[in-house]
């Protein structure tokens, strides 16, 4: 599995980034985002996908 981040809605909580700190990062807007050599294998995407108040990160 793969994931994305739709930035118009996330609020830069920054749960994803402690759930899946290999995989998310924030950028310059507060915004999180994929990282450039993210690894997806590191942590459990789906409890990222959940634990999103915004609904945020989608299967990419
Ligand atoms: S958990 Fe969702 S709202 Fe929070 S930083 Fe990650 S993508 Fe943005």
């Amino acid at each position: 599995m793969k994931v994305k981040v739709v930035e118009e809605k996330c609020i830069g909580c920054g749960v994803c980034i402690s759930t899946c700190p290999d995989v998310f990062e924030l950028n310059d807007d507060n915004k999180a985002t994929v990282k450039e050599d993210a690894d997806f294998d590191s942590c459990d995407l789906d409890d990222a996908v959940d634990n999103c108040p915004t609904e945020a990160i989608e299967e990419d």
